[in-house]
């Protein structure tokens, strides 16, 4: 699945992503799934190929790297293990990356140097009874004195428990109980007494990444952990979830290796297997498939680096992320099941990695707002209308 346009570093990049993915990741990915382990050897081989924390800015220890070269290596770590991709996603996207375009001084030094010792950061918007209207969100910090006081429950977050950092989503209250706005505060792990992990949520697939159930009890954090983007706290959600459109990039790309890596197996399977007298790609119904697939990755691939070429110098355009992330999540779900389909029986069986890409995959249109809520966003870039989903069609966010 060679791309154009890449320049010769790129290339190299993609090689070294690729002989790592090939290589030690590949031969993890099963255990990791089977044991629900956080791979934490794999972070160490991340660190010492210098794939994490490559968007990070050199001056703050990273290599200033764009959103493609990130995607490079996220696709070529999740054809052989999305858990890793993962990882790779998120020590180059998502939370760091909005700490570093909005943070203070102090919060971008402490947040590169945690990134890249390893910890890949927690981002925390997700409750309970806001998923979806995540504008509808209830964790609140109350400024109390020189200090702010956070309560409320996050869920489904991911690397509760293995992450250090948090980057925690609240509604953000001055002394008289004024509504500003939403920002977000960073706060770590076993430093900052009221955050707890309560629950690890059973999930289907990428077993490898805990998503934990947070609480937040009367966490006092003074005001600098507080991450103001430039436009302040009322227009805060917006830019923070401006700075997301990163991860939805990198999520959509976790989907797209999975699947690449799902159909080269198909591939290889197709001619290997005889039936009939003949190696089942002889058969025009599989031959089809296999056009089918291939259609759909080359389009995904085509839509995931535009939208990251997209954000260079800031974050990847919303209209082209959703697109984006939208198509490639989909189609990949029907690659990887198609794939699967090519092994018959062995397909079915957890000896082959075919199930686990299945599981894997699918969590793509859901996590990271759903095909449904980014279709929406691409309608309402589309049409340049806010299209409120409340009833009164009042927009809190
Ligand atoms: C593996 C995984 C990892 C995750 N990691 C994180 C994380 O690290 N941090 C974090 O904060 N969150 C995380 N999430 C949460 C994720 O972002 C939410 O699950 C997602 O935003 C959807 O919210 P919900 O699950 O509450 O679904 P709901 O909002 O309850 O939606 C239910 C259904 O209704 C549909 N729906 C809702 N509103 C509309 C609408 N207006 N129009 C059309 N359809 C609509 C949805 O598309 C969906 O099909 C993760 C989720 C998963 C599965």
């Amino acid at each position: 699945m060679n791309a154009s346009g890449l320049s010769p570093e790129q290339v190299k990049l993609q090689a070294r992503a690729r002989e790592l993915a090939a290589g030690p990741v590949a031969k993890r990915a099963a255990e990791v799934d089977r044991t629900e382990q956080y791979p934490w050897d794999n972070v160490e081989l991340l660190k010492d190929a210098r794939l994490i924390g490559m968007t990070i800015p050199q001056q703050y220890g990273g290599q200033g790297k764009g959103w493609l070269d990130a995607v490079l290596a996220i696709e070529a770590l999740s054809s052989a293990c999305a858990v890793t991709g993962r990882i790779a996603v998120e020590t180059n996207m998502g939370a760091i990356s909005a700490v570093m375009a909005y943070g203070s001084e102090e919060q971008k030094k402490l947040a590169a140097d945690m990134v890249l010792s390893g910890d890949k950061p927690a981002i925390c918007i997700t409750e309970p009874e806001a998923g979806s209207d995540a504008g509808g969100m209830t964790t609140r910090a109350d400024k109390k004195g020189n200090r702010y006081v956070i309560n409320g429950r996050k869920h489904w977050i991911t690397g509760g428990g293995v992450s250090r950092l948090h980057l925690i989503f609240a509604k953000v209250f001055d002394e008289q109980g004024n509504e500003e706005g939403i920002g977000g505060f960073l706060a770590i792990r076993d430093e900052t007494k009221g955050l707890k992990i309560t629950k690890r949520e059973p999930t289907m697939g990428l077993r490898g990444i805990p998503e934990a159930v947070i609480d937040f009890e009367d966490m006092d954090v003074p005001p600098s952990s507080l991450v103001i983007p430039p436009r302040g706290l009322k227009k805060g959600f917006a830019d923070l979830m401006n700075a997301y459109n990163s991860q939805r990039v990198g999520a959509a790309t976790v989907a797209l290796g999975i699947a690449q890596g799902a159909y080269q197996l198909a591939l290889d399977w197709s001619e290997k297997r005889r039936q009939f007298g003949r190696p089942i790609n002889e058969f025009q119904g599989l031959q089809w498939k296999l056009a089918d697939m291939s259609i759909k990755l080359v389009a995904a691939q085509a839509l995931v680096y535009n939208a990251a070429r997209s954000g260079e110098g800031g974050f990847p355009d919303m209209l082209l992320a959703a697109q984006a992330k939208v198509f490639t999540s989909e189609s990949a779900i029907q690659v990887v099941n198609e794939a699967l389909q090519f092994f018959g029986a062995r397909g079915y069986s957890r000896e082959l990695p075919l199930e686990r890409m299945a599981r894997d995959v699918r969590m793509f249109t859901i996590g990271g707002g759903t095909a449904e809520v980014l279709r929406n966003v691409v309608a309402g870039a589309l049409l340049n209308k806010k299209l409120p989903q409340t009833r009164d069609g009042w927009s809190k966010s």
